[in-house]
This record gives structure tokens, sequence and C-alpha cells, in this order.
């Protein structure tokens, strides 16, 4: 709090600690980033077994003409809790779509697109009309998406989320569990969800090595995805150490600074470019 003498304004309410002052700035200043077009998206490539990139996650980007370069895990949670995840989130898939369909008219081999999807964003009523539409719009084949929910959605509502899902599934759009591991998701939930995939969350990628157990947990949700059909994703990669164990443990794909860092368009379509010519 600004404390000048006794006539002067105070700006913030004393019981308004620094974390909460930042957080209000931050929602303000994200209230007009939409429309001043201050969003753009980054890409991180996956690696299947191979070391081939098999698909991109797209990373949402903002720079603020005040605050500079704010970090998702710093505004999405402010933008969901304000009420704004829905249309910045609507803006992610299209873009994301978008350039899928840029690359591909462009001839460069398709690979997936993977995007995020924050719970309440998932919770519209009108999501999956509004997947269906976007995919339409762009031309984009639905099994060439995937989208990332976290375990946190998961078990808020099994039915209504299971239909979703499945409706999503039918038109061919794949699921992946985010950051599994993290919440507190039931298997019995996860079972009678249609996902596609489980990306193994990165704190257990990171423990590889340090932490006792690490390597015996990521070898038991790599089995668990595997007995459930599903794909698996480690997430975080960091090291050779760590890649050589998550493919030792039967993890076949991959996602992380080693063999790949969120970058813009320009880098990803230059990965692009580089498997065209493989
Ligand atoms: P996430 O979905 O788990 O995305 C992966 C995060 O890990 C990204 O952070 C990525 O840059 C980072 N990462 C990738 N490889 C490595 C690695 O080897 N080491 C380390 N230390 N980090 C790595 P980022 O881009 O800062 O995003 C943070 C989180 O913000 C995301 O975590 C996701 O939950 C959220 N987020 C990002 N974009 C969107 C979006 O468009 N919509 C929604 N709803 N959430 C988003
Ligand atoms: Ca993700
Ligand atoms: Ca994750
Ligand atoms: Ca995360």
């Amino acid at each position: 709090a600004k404390q000048r003498g006794k006539n002067t304004v105070q700006f913030y309410a004393p019981s308004m600690n620094l974390a909460a002052q930042r957080r209000s700035v931050v929602e303000r200043r994200l209230r007009g980033a939409l429309d001043c077009g201050a969003f753009t998206l980054h890409y991180q490539p996956q690696h299947d077994a191979a070391g081939d990139v098999c698909a991109f996650e797209a990373l949402l980007r903002w720079t603020d003409p005040e605050l500079g370069a704010v970090s998702p895990a710093e505004f999405i949670p402010v933008a969901e809790d304000a009420g704004l995840i829905v249309p910045i989130g609507a803006w992610v898939l299209n873009e994301a779509c978008r350039q899928w369909a840029q690359w591909h008219r462009e001839g460069l081999p398709s690979v997936r697109m993977a995007v995020n999807v924050s719970p309440t964003q998932f919770a519209r009523e009108d999501f999956v009309a509004s997947v269906v539409d976007i995919l339409s719009r762009h031309g984009m084949a639905a099994w060439q998406l995937e989208l990332e929910l976290t375990e946190q959605l998961v078990v808020q509502d099994i039915q209504t989320t299971a239909a979703k899902m499945q409706a999503l599934r039918d038109r061919g759009v794949r699921i992946a569990v985010d950051d599994f591991g993290s919440g507190h998701s039931a298997l019995s939930y996860l079972m009678r969800l249609p996902v596609s995939t489980l990306k193994i969350d990165r704190a257990f990628i990171r423990d590889l090595g340090h932490v006792d157990g690490a390597s015996r947990v990521v070898g038991a949700i790599t089995a668990l995805a595997h007995a459930l059909e599903l794909d698996v994703v480690a997430e975080g990669v960091e090291t050779a150490e760590q890649l050589r164990e998550v493919r030792g443990l039967g993890c076949e794909f991959t996602q992380g600074y080693l063999l790949g860092r969120p970058g813009p368009a320009d880098q990803a379509r230059a990965t692009l470019l580089r498997i065209d010519g493989r």
C-alpha cells in the first residue's frame, strides 16, 4: 500500500497483499488482450520412439505492453477466475487449427495438433459444437486434433464429461489426460472415459534418477496406459538420461526441452520442412 502522509490516496487496500495486487493488474490487462492481438501461440513438438515428430502442442503466449511476457502458468488461472478463459480458449483452438490448415495447404507433412482446454471451456454446453465448427471451417481432419484436458476436469462430473468426450471421439477427435498423476483422479473414472492418451506429469520425469521409486511409478503409469490401450507421453524430458529411461520403461512418446522447445510458428514450420526431407 502506498502511504505518503495523511492526505494521500491509498491505491490498494492495506489488506491486499502483493500477490493479490499483481493478480488484479494481470486481470485488468488480460481483459483487453484479445482485442489488441496480444496473444500468440508457440508450438512444442512431441516425438515418437523413433525420434520423429508426431505432433505439436499449442502453447499460449501473452506479451502485454505494460507487463511484458507473462507466463501462462500465471495468467491462465486468472483468466479462469475472471471468466475470460472461454473467449481466450476459443481463440486458441481456432488459431491452432488455422495454423494446422495453413501448413497442410503448403503441403507440409501432417502431424497432429494438441490443444489445451480448460475445465470451464469444456463445461460449456456448446463446446462440442464449437470444436466441430472450427474443424469444418478450416477443413481439418478431426483425428489430427487432440484436446488436452486435466485430471481436475475428468473427475468433476463423470457422466457429462464422458458423454461430451464420446461425442468428440465419435467424430474422431482425440482426447489426452494432461498432467496425469498430479491430481487425484480415480482409475475407475479413467477407465470409463474415452480418452486416447495419458500425459505423464513432468514432476515424475524430473524425479527420475533422484527420487527412489520414481522409475517404478513412471513404469507403472506406462503399463497402465498400455493396458487401457492408450498412448502415453512423458512430459518434460530434459536430459538424454531421462529419455533413455522413459523409453526403457516402454513409454514411446516424449515431449520436452531435450528434443524440442516450444517456439513460434516459423520454428515449427522449419521442423516440418526437415521431416519432409528425411
Ligand atoms: P502443460 O499443458 O502441462 O504444458 C507443458 C508446459 O511444460 C509448457 O509450459 C511447456 O513450455 C513446459 N515444458 C515443456 N517441456 C519442458 C521441459 O523439458 N522442462 C520444463 N521445465 N518445462 C517444459 P507453458 O507453455 O509455460 O504452459 C504452462 C501451462 O499453462 C500448461 O501446462 C497449461 O496447463 C497452461 N496452458 C498453456 N497454454 C494454454 C492454453 O492455450 N489453454 C489452456 N487452458 N491452458 C494453457
Ligand atoms: Ca498440455
Ligand atoms: Ca502437462
Ligand atoms: Ca500443466
